[in-house]
């Protein structure tokens, strides 16, 4: 007698992790079962021999090939939670992290205003500036991107949100309107051109544009240190995100320009990972 493969959530949760190669194989499985069934990821744990429909099973199938193959959760699912929200993603910019929660969680720390007005240079996604409306209704945010994918989907993310947040195509400050801002925050690409990590993991299908920057990871941060302060307001506030083994220099180009209060920072694993400094104030 031939059964029929078993078709319960446990079972098809079990063989997929076995199979990605991932650092949270059944986080991935579950995470793909769930948006294929809208069933929640706590019903697999307490209804694990409930079954889906053969349909269900393959369109399963389908998504764990690719994650097998390493395509992004984020992508297979075409969002990612950030903050409290429920971002749409996609392949033209980079899956949000929740390291840089942390640099939303800092930039809510800072004695800024009631309407402050705030900048959020290469927002992808639009993750940190619609994290910061989310928190500051009476905040100004704007929000840059060089890439039209990328400023379309952060207008996409920022209409279905129901969030003011005003985004703009720019290279860095380039293209923005005359402003001055109190605090300008930034996840710019850090990674230099010839690191290994760029062949592992999520970031080899994610865009250059969003990760690489130069022989050392610096180029991006150097502009953006130099020409931040003609933005920024007297008294105003430059927040980044960098590598974890670029503390010190960054440190040291906010310095150089001028810069006081010049804070490191670290993210939720304890990395430094962020760094503050405050305009014309000493
Ligand atoms: N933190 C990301 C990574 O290491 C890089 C993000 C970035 O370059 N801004 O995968």
């Amino acid at each position: 007698m031939t059964s029929k493969p078993s078709l319960t959530c446990e079972a098809l949760l079990t063989e997929a992790s076995a199979r990605i190669g991932s650092d949270s194989p059944r986080l991935d499985a579950e995470l793909l079962l769930s948006h294929i069934t809208g069933l929640s990821r706590t019903s697999f744990r307490a209804w694990p021999e409930r079954e889906v429909t053969e349909s269900q099973a393959e369109a399963f199938e389908r998504l764990v090939a690719e994650r097998v193959a390493g395509t992004p959760v984020a992508y297979l699912l075409g969002e990612q939670a950030f903050w409290s929200l429920a971002l749409k993603v996609s392949a033209a910019t980079l899956i949000p992290r929740p390291d840089t929660e942390c640099l939303v969680e800092t930039a809510l720390g800072l004695p800024l205003p009631e309407r402050a007005s705030v900048l959020d240079l290469g927002t992808g996604t639009g993750a940190i500036a619609l994290a910061l409306a989310s928190e500051h209704p009476g905040w100004r945010v704007t929000a840059c991107d060089a890439v039209d994918e990328a400023v379309a989907l952060a207008r996409e993310n920022a209409a279905s949100l129901g969030l003011p947040v005003s985004v703009v195509k720019s290279s860095w400050f380039s293209q923005l309107e005359t402003a001055r801002f109190d605090l300008i925050v930034s996840n710019p690409p850090y990674i230099p051109d010839n690191d290994h990590h760029l062949a592992e993991g999520d970031v080899r299908f994610e865009p250059a544009s969003a990760l690489v920057s130069g022989r050392d990871g610096l180029d991006d941060l150097r502009l953006i240190v130099e020409q931040a302060p003609d933005w920024l307001v007297e008294g105003g506030w430059l927040l980044v995100e960098h590598g974890f083994d670029q503390a010190e220099p960054v440190a040291l180009l906010f310095r150089d320009r001028g810069f006081a209060n010049v804070q490191g920072l670290q993210d939720y694993g304890g990395r430094d990972r962020m760094t503050l400094g405050q305009w014309g104030q000493s």
